[in-house]
This record gives C-alpha cells, structure tokens and sequence, in this order.
C-alpha cells in the first residue's frame, strides 16, 4: 500500500479518534498537540466521572444536539452510544449506567482509558508528539513551534481537532480562529455553553450561601422545564440544572438583553396545598416561621425567596405560594467562556463537505468541537466528538483514495 502522511493537529478525543482509524488503516499518522500532555480536557472530564455517553433512547439522544441535530447525524449512526461503550471495553474501561441513564465507566475516571487508548496508537503506528504548537499555515504546510524550533510540516491530508474555547488553559485556546478566517474558512464566534451565569445576588445573600447546593427544585425557561439541582456562587448560579437552561438563556441575553429562570422551589406540592398550609399559618410569625411551618422550606430555599420575592408577596399566602412555585431569578450575562464546560460556534457546517472537509481548504478536514454544535452535559460532548473524528477519518481516507 501507499503510506500516506496524515497530520492530526489537536489530540484530544476527537483527533485521537481519528488516529486511531487512520492508524489502523495502515496510514502514517502523526499525532501534534501544543500542551506537554495530550487529552487534557478528556482528563479533567474524568475528575468529575467522564460521563461518556447516554443510553436514552437513541432517537431522542439525536436530538440533543439542536439545529446541528441533522449535520451531525451519520457521524452518530456510525458511532452510537452503544459502539462508544463496546469500545471502551475494548480499551479494558467497563461501563455502566447511572441513574440519570448516564453512562460513566465503573472506575469514575478517565486515566485507564486514555492510557490504553495512547499505548494502542501507539502499537497501530501513531507517532504522538507534544509540545508542538500549530502557528499558522506555511503556503502548503502546517508550521509548528517546537521545543526544537519553527518546524513544517507538509502531508497528503491534515485534520483539525483543536477543540473549542472553554478552559484554555487546557490547550484549546482558540488561537486558530484568524488563521483559518483569512483562509475563507466560515466560522462563528465561540460563545460559553454549559456554562454558570451572572445574578445579582444581596452582599449578604452571597457571603452566607456561595457554595451551597439547591436541591429538588424544577426549572424553566424557554427550553422548558427539567427537575434537578444547582449551586450558587458567588457571582451567581451554576451546576447542571443551570446547564441545561444555558443555551436558552445565553441566547435571549444575546436577542433581548436579559433572560430569567424560573424556579418551582416546591415541586411535590401545589399551588392550592402551599397556600393552604400557608393560610394557616400565623400571619403575626416570622417569614421564616412561615415558611417553614407552611411550606417545608428553609435555609438556601428561603433565602432565595428572600432575595427575589418583593415584599408584598411575603405577606399574602396566595401571592406566596405563587412565588414558591414560580420565582423568578433575572440572570445577568454568563460567566466567562474560560470557565464553561464547553462552547457553542466554530466553524459553520455551511463550511465543511459531508466528509467534514474544509471546503476553503481542500485536504484539511476538522471534527469536534471546532466544528458549530453544543449539546447538553450527559455525554452528549464527548460521543458528539468521537464520532466527528471518526467521521473525519473516513472522509480523510475517501480523498486519500479519489
Ligand atoms: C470541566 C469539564 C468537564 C467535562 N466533562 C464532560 C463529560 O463528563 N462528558 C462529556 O461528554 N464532555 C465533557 N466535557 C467536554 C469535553 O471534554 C469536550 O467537549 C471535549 O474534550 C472536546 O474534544 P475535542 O477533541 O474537540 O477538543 P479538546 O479536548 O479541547 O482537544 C483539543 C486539543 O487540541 C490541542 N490544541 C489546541 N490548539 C492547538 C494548537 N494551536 N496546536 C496544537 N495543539 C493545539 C489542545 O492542546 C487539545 O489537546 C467536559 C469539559 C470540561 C471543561
């Protein structure tokens, strides 16, 4: 066979996806990435589990991912939830589902994976090399910048797996953005998904709970309503319940300068039971009492109220229930993209072929989360990134092949 020079800029999961078909292919691959390690953020994912993949129902898993839902597609048939969990087993990595039909392997970590998954890259004939930091392009390379020097690279065919522009810090700094524009690449401005948000919370409120978990609660906005928790910080709200609402509420502060989630601090009881229980109470006790004794709530839930229900509101049982089912919390931006689990824009889908082929730059392909899709936290990240490097790979190999 004719070896083909294949350059994978970018090892995180989606360019380690891709090297390994290309590998297996017999091609020779060689693997760049600019921190001293690869797959950093992969590794992080792992400090909170690495949830993998879902293991809802494949058909609404699908829709997970929005308007990129249809782009992304036969990138996911090729590698479903199921072939990601029969893959890591390949690795040695058993998984298993959580309740929230979450699948994480049973080890909570990403280090054994990623272990093995570089030693059989290696054994397929992967060469991996750090601390190498694509700069730019050289009229037909790729120029690097080595512990050695200014270094190009020229190949039959390149990807681009450089990541998006959450925690730069772990090597997906964006720093690309330019060079491929200039080079008529369509590409949108990365914008933080899955991220925290900014509330005005009282001095008092946020010295005395930053940190603190709200548990049991229901939240809606304009994506609808979903069960779950969240935390409160400092500055505002994060944690998955706030994720979930990110992308709708990200996006109504970018359309009409503000956006509010509403919170049911009360799910298991109605409107017609808390104000009741509330009647009942009396009207001479503290708020505090009130609330406890009439609603069940205390604590982090009662100061929320506090902080967001007006006066009048407090007084009246009806008025009250009405908040505890539905009080307002007005978000003010989001939090820094740096800090977000991940991030929406990138290069525009109108900009790549089917293959995931730059259509500006005939031979450079991309994948992950360069590419313009956000999905929520559930595994949805990563499977959506394999499975674009994959999908990449295989396009690599039909313009290897034309
Ligand atoms: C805290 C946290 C927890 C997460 N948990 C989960 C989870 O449980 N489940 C889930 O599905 N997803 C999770 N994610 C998201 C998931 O990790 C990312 O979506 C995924 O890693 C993106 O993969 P990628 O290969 O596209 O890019 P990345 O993983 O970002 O990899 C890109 C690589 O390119 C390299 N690079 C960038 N620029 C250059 C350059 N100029 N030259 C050379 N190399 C370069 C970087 O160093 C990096 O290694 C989490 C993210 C974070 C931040």
């Amino acid at each position: 066979m004719n070896q083909k020079q294949i350059a994978i800029i970018g090892g995180g999961p989606a360019g380690l996806a891709a090297a390994e078909l290309l590998s297996l292919s017999g091609h020779a691959v060689t693997v760049y990435d600019a921190m001293p390690t690869l797959a950093r953020k992969f590794l992080l994912a792992g400090k909170s589990g690495l949830n993998i993949t879902h293991s809802e129902d494949y058909a609404r898993f699908t829709t997970r991912f929005g308007t990129a839902a249809a782009p992304l597609r036969p990138a996911l048939d090729a590698f479903t939830p199921d072939d990601i969990r029969d893959w890591a087993t390949g690795l040695g990595t058993e998984t298993f589902v959580g309740s929230s039909g979450r699948v994480f392997p049973t080890v909570m970590k990403a280090s054994p994976l990623l272990r093995a998954w570089l030693r059989r890259l290696e054994a397929q004939g992967a060469t991996l090399r750090t601390r190498h930091r694509w700069i730019g392009f050289a009229d037909e390379g790729y120029t690097f910048e080595t512990p050695e020097g200014r270094s190009i690279v020229y190949c039959d065919a390149a990807l681009l797996a450089l990541g998006g522009a959450s925690w730069p810090r772990l090597g997906s700094d964006a720093s690309w953005l330019p060079w491929l524009s200039e080079r008529g690449v369509e590409i949108d401005a990365f914008q933080p998904a899955n991220c925290g948000f900014v509330v005005d919370w009282s001095q008092n409120f946020s010295d005395r709970f930053a940190g603190e978990p709200v548990k049991s609660v229901t939240a809606t906005s304009e994506t609808g309503t979903f069960p779950g928790e969240f935390v409160i910080t400092a500055s505002g709200i994060e944690g998955s319940l706030v994720y979930a609402h990110a992308a709708s509420l990200r996006d109504q502060l970018l359309n009409r300068g503000c956006a509010v989630l509403t919170l049911d601090l009360a799910p298991g009881r109605t409107i017609e039971r808390l104000t009741h229980d509330l009647k009942r109470q009396d009207a001479k006790s503290s708020f505090s009492n009130r609330l406890r004794k009439g609603a069940g709530l205390d604590g982090v839930k009662a100061a929320l109220l506090r902080e967001h229900a007006p006066e009048r509101d407090r007084t009246d049982p009806e008025r009250l229930a009405g908040m505890i089912k539905a009080l307002p919390v007005p978000v003010i931006e989001t939090r820094p993209i740096a800090e977000a689990i991940s991030s929406a824009g990138g290069i525009r889908w109108s900009g790549v072929n089917e293959d995931y082929m730059l259509k500006a730059l005939p031979g450079t392909f991309a994948a992950g989360e360069m590419l313009d899709w956000e999905a929520p936290t559930g595994g949805y990240l990563l499977t959506a990134c394999l499975a674009t490097g994959r999908a990449a790979a295989r396009g690599i190999e039909a313009w290897l092949r034309r």
